[in-house]
């Protein structure tokens, strides 16, 4: 029932009781015959009444304050369900409403909190930097990338503007230019501290395709700037390498052809000086090959395919040729291979390619005294240590030598025949199937190189 039939109703009720009790009252005063008021029944028909009201209202007023503080508890983000007593007037009913609504907006702000932390943990999950900004270019939003990129760890709840993260006023001065609508999306690149850094802006629309604010995403673009550099080098040394054999042959060709092949002494120096240029030019093709080989995914995969061999082995293979060498010079070679080394996790081709790089580099710059072959024994690794005692290498050009076409001593390497890509092809070789290569040098006193080679 409605509350205003109920106070109606105890109006009327209360109103009949209190004229039921007067004129009780006012029939036993004229039976008596008195003419004293009696002021007790007055009290009693006017207290009865206000006193029934009075009880009603205060549970009325009750049930009301206790929805107030509901709705308080709601608008703090409390969503607990609102017990008042099961009734059916107007409060009831808005207690029910209240309810729904409750679960209503418990619901939505759940789904707002799991949107937000999967935004969040996506945005933190990013290689890339993001940054938001409004559209006067205050920063709303950084993700840890951003900051990890600008180098500003845990400075998020302090920036107020773009340039305070970035210190880039060109950048800024792009993102203006964004906002204002002048450009539709802008791209910078930059150097930060060793890092190249690529910075796409693009604008955050409202329905009506008015400019909200911008977002920024943040590439670390330096290892791909590096391997373009890489590649770009790569192919300057390998034209340099292939042009000077070619230019040599060409000029010896044309000397051969303008009439130097008519003297028997001339025409045997300049084609034997032919024939070590087409070798050299022979050999580098060769090492090309090989070092794409090795450098290619699918290769690397396919070496570690369980093919084993015995160093001893591969040793006997390239013996003569490394004897030989060593002989023209006057270098003793010392081989030491135990009978007992195990097999190792590598055909056996790789293997004898592996010590004949190693050993002819070895006994190729080392003038007097010896080169040696040693192995140890380990637990997963055999290590293989190839030592001379040669002119060595200064340390601060040891990181390098494993690159591709560097050399200590350009004049030196090309003069032996040396090609600039004997160790990367062994680095990489080692690597494809999980072994490693560490050098040790002093200058004047020798060279030793140690290979992990991983056992079978
Ligand atoms: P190269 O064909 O020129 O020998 P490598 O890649 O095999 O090319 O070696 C790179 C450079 O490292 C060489 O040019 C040489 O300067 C240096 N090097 C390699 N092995 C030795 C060694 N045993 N002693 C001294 N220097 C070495």
């Amino acid at each position: 029932m409605s509350i205003k039939w109920r106070l109606t109703g105890l109006f009327i009720v209360m109103t009949g009781l209190s004229l039921l009790l007067f004129w009780v009252g006012e029939s036993v005063r004229i039976a008596a015959n008195t003419h004293r008021i009696d002021f007790g029944v007055i009290v009693f028909a006017v207290c009865l009444p206000a006193g029934v009201v009075y009880l009603y209202t205060r549970q009325l007023s009750r049930r009301m304050e206790k929805l107030y503080f509901a709705t308080q508890r709601i608008a703090r983000g409390d969503f607990e369900h609102i017990h008042l007593s099961d009734s059916t007037d107007e409060l009831g009913q808005f207690t029910t409403e209240l309810n729904s609504l409750s679960r209503h907006v418990e619901m939505m702000v759940q789904n707002g909190t799991q949107e937000a932390h999967k935004m969040e943990t996506i945005l933190a999950g990013m290689q890339e930097g993001v940054v938001a900004v409004d559209q006067v270019g205050r920063v709303v939003l950084v993700n840890s990338a951003a900051e990890r990129i600008f180098e500003r760890q845990g400075t998020n709840r302090e920036l107020k503007y773009l340039l305070e993260l970035t210190y880039d006023s060109e950048l800024e001065h792009l993102i203006r230019k964004v906002l204002s609508g002048q450009q539709l999306t802008a791209t910078r690149e930059t150097h930060i501290a060793q890092r190249t850094v690529q910075s796409q802006i693009n604008p955050i629309l409202s329905g009506q395709g008015q400019v909200r604010g911008a977002v920024i995403v943040i590439h670390d673009v330096t290892e791909l700037r590096r391997l373009e550099q890489m590649r770009t080098e790569f192919v300057a040394n390998v034209s340099h390498e292939l042009r000077t054999p070619l230019t040599s042959i060409k000029g010896f060709v044309e000397t051969l052809l303008d009439g130097a092949a008519e003297d028997p002494s001339l025409r045997e120096r300049f084609l034997k000086i032919i024939q070590a240029e087409t070798l050299r030019l022979q050999r580098l093709i060769e090492d090309l090959l090989t070092l794409a080989h090795f450098e290619g995914r699918d290769n690397r995969q396919g070496q570690s395919s369980g093919k084993v061999s015995y160093v001893q082995k591969a040793y006997e293979t390239i013996k003569p040729v490394i004897l030989s060498f060593a002989q023209a010079k006057g270098i003793r070679v010392e081989v030491d291979l135990p009978k007992t080394i195990p097999p190792l996790l590598i055909g056996e081709n790789l293997l004898s390619q592996l010590l004949l790089n190693l050993l002819e580099n070895a006994v190729k710059y080392t003038s007097e005294g010896r080169v040696w072959l040693h192995a140890h024994i380990g637990q997963e690794f055999i290590h293989l240590e190839f030592g001379d005692t040669g002119c060595g290498i200064p340390e601060e050009m040891l990181p390098r030598i494993f690159e591709r076409f560097y050399r200590v001593d350009k004049a030196r390497s090309r003069e032996q025949g040396g090609t600039g890509l004997g160790l990367s092809i062994v680095k990489h070789m080692l690597e494809g199937i999980g072994g490693k290569i560490s050098v040790t040098s002093q200058i004047g006193v020798g060279t030793i190189f140690t290979c992990d080679l991983p056992r079978a």
